[in-house]
């Protein structure tokens, strides 16, 4: 086993640094252990981990994967690649996606994945393919540098795959993403085709006009008719920001409110050592004790009378 410094910080199975260990949101409250390379760009995950992430756990996750986006680009991946637990040879595999299989990295030993940032999103449906009309509104509309999803290269050709990573060009699916961020531990509804939208309505910037919309509900603005379009993970940090209000809101009203400290009762003759004397006997030595009790009062009674008369 592989491990660097802090308990279960892995190396990076492609540069060997130390990828950063992150413990995620779960269903069922569990947490779901994930390592990222930043440089690198990849994610390790254990076995099936990434269906196991509920809403704060996307979240979470995105906001890592968002780290180093700005960065050169990951080095050129290295042919043979080994499991960072048991060091055997990764095998690629084919992941089947909304749109198609994607390409991943497994261990024969351990079934943990490999996988870049869009094999991550691609493998839960939460990219779908950028059509050639999308890149032209993207560039010519709103003037944007594409650059690939998954490797961060320049996509400014007409191709419909990286030139550096070979990565498919995709961008995120808006709905589903909100749906996945919006889920709640025990609930599968990304696996649903057209997930409903729920809760509070999304506030999104329209590209076009500026005035906001709901990305999870509409392709295009109500307003101007721009397409919503989201081609970087740097787009989707408005409805992260909204989602985890809404999350730790609800969490917060569930909380149920201190236990307040329990009322001081007010002493009374229960608390004198008389009493907790009778408490201490066992019933049938009461009488002795109601006894004893009736002998002291008279015998003050008798030394208050020699003192009076
Ligand atoms: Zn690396
Ligand atoms: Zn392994
Ligand atoms: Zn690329
Ligand atoms: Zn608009």
């Amino acid at each position: 086993m592989q491990l660097i410094g802090q308990p279960h910080q892995l190396a990076c199975p492609q540069c060997a640094a130390p990828m950063s260990h992150l413990s995620l949101a779960g269903r069922d409250g569990r947490t779901v252990p994930v390592d990222h390379c930043t440089p690198c760009r990849l994610v390790w995950f254990d076995r099936f981990e990434s269906v196991q992430l509920a809403g704060l756990g996307w979240i979470a996750l995105l906001r890592e994967l968002q780290q180093g986006l700005g960065d050169p680009l990951p080095p050129p991946r290295t042919a043979r690649l080994a499991c960072p637990l048991c060091r055997v040879a990764l095998k690629p595999v084919h992941n089947r996606t909304r749109f198609g299989r994607f390409p991943a990295l497994e261990c024969p030993r351990c079934q943990g994945h490999l996988h870049s940032h869009a094999g991550v999103l691609a493998e839960r449906g939460l990219v779908r393919p950028l059509l050639p009309v999308e890149r032209r509104t993207l560039q010519e509309d709103e003037q944007r540098r594409l650059c690939c999803l998954n490797c961060g290269a320049p996509a400014d050709g007409q191709g419909e795959a990286c030139a550096y990573c070979r990565s498919p060009f995709v961008m995120l699916d808006l709905p589903r993403l909100a749906q996945a961020l919006r889920l709640r531990p025990g609930r599968d509804e990304t696996k649903s085709p057209t997930p409903a939208p729920r809760g509070r309505p999304l506030a999104w910037p329209c590209r076009g006009c500026g005035a906001a919309l709901d990305p999870s509900r509409h392709a295009g603005c109500p307003q101007c008719g721009h397409a919503v379009l989201a081609p970087s993970l740097l787009d989707v940090t408005p409805l992260l920001d909204q989602v985890e209000t809404e999350l730790r809101a609800e969490i917060a009203s569930r909380t149920p409110p201190a236990q307040r400290p329990p009322r001081r009762r007010v002493r009374d003759w229960r608390d004198t050592g008389l009493a907790r004397l009778l408490h201490r006997l066992p019933p049938e030595r009461e009488d002795v004790a109601a006894l004893g009790w009736q002998f002291g009062l008279g015998l003050l009674l008798w030394l208050a009378w020699r003192w009076f008369f």
